[in-house]
């Protein structure tokens, strides 16, 4: 039997939502959380049981770093019995890595995790931080007849859409219909209700559910463009600090054909280094077969990115790059759908 209120934790880290004009200079500084709560007085009229928790100090989200992350990931294990979902306020900039981060952080999530923003803050008039917020905390409340969270994954809501966090990347600097996710469809969506994609939302598998806080950031990210130079390509995939590359290829994966290039690719993959194809188009696959430009790469040992997006994959290499120091380990699993980050 479900009780009768939910319970929902809000956890805010920051982010435009909760800032507010300093006079000083004009710029937006983060102010603290129980002035959000008076802003916004119909989330006490809910009948669901909010708690909250903030960041101290409160970061804007360009700050965020996988310190963060991993202090977001204990409160929420910590928290995880106390309560029927959560919601994390967080800068939108970097939404969509978080939350890809801390999709690959909690496995066998069993509850909602809802990440949200806004452009304007909550304050101002027309914001559109009230609406998100609280359809943000109706659906972390949100539980299915048998008492059993509709929602049970981490999601990102944003101007009526609510979308798997892996999934999801900022398309928009300004716009309030900021966020998507091109490769698969929102999980919900709301209007006068809030309908929801069951077919599309993931069930927890009934494991036990377990926090990964290890991370490895050695990571590259190196977009290919044309006229991109042979010593810029050889300090990116051959840097000694680096463990892992994503190569930000053209459309189905494919790369500058030249001999100097390949060489380059051949001899980072020789070192040991893990190299993750990915496209620099919103929508669509990698597809290391289609064109031989593509196919070199492949033989090169590059490891196809599927439909993933750049945030995920760079969340998805340092969760696996933390929890092994085999890179082969990582290459094996990094071509796998782990939580539903990929189309299979
Ligand atoms: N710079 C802010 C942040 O990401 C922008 C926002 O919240 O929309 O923290």
């Amino acid at each position: 039997m479900s009780k009768q209120r939910a319970s929902v934790l809000l956890i805010y880290t920051g982010g435009t939502i909760g800032m507010k004009e300093d006079p000083s200079d004009g710029t937006l500084k983060p102010f603290d959380f129980g002035s959000l709560m008076e802003e916004v007085p119909e989330l006490r009229k809910f009948g669901i049981d909010i708690d909250s928790c903030t960041f101290d100090p409160l970061i804007d989200s360009s700050d965020i770093e996988p310190g963060m992350w991993r202090k977001l990931a204990g409160i929420l294990r910590d928290k995880y019995d106390d309560y029927d979902g959560f919601v994390v306020l967080h800068g939108t900039d970097t939404m969509a890595y978080s939350a890809s981060a801390l999709s690959f952080m909690l496995e066998n999530l069993g509850k909602p995790v809802i990440f949200t923003g806004s452009q304007l803050p909550v304050g101002r008039p027309r914001t559109d931080g009230k609406e998100n917020l609280i359809s943000s905390v109706e659906i972390a409340a949100a539980r299915e007849p048998d008492g059993s969270p509709t929602v049970p994954e981490v999601c990102i809501f944003f101007n009526d859409i609510l979308l798997r966090g892996n999934r999801s990347t900022k398309v928009d600097a300004s716009g309030f219909d900021a966020f998507r996710s091109p490769n698969l469809p929102p999980l919900a969506e709301a209007g006068i209700d809030i309908r929801y994609n069951r077919d599309l939302i993931r069930r927890p598998s009934g494991e036990p559910f377990t926090v990964h806080t290890e991370m490895d950031t050695a990571v590259s990210i190196l977009k290919v463009h044309p006229g991109i130079t042979e010593r810029v390509v050889e300090d990116i995939l051959l840097g000694r600090r680096t463990r892992a590359i994503i190569l930000e290829t053209f459309g189905c994966g494919n790369a500058p054909s030249q001999d100097w290039f390949l060489d380059i690719v051949r001899e980072s993959a020789s070192r040991g280094k893990v190299l993750f194809n990915v496209t620099q188009c919103p929508r669509g696959s990698v597809n290391m077969d289609l064109y031989a430009t593509g196919r070199a790469l492949k033989d090169a040992g590059v490891v196809g990115g599927g439909d993933i997006t750049t945030e995920s994959a760079l969340a998805k290499l340092f969760f696996l790059m933390g929890k092994s120091d085999d890179n082969e380990y990582v290459k094996a699993n990094l071509g796998e759908s782990l939580r539903g980050e990929m189309s299979k």
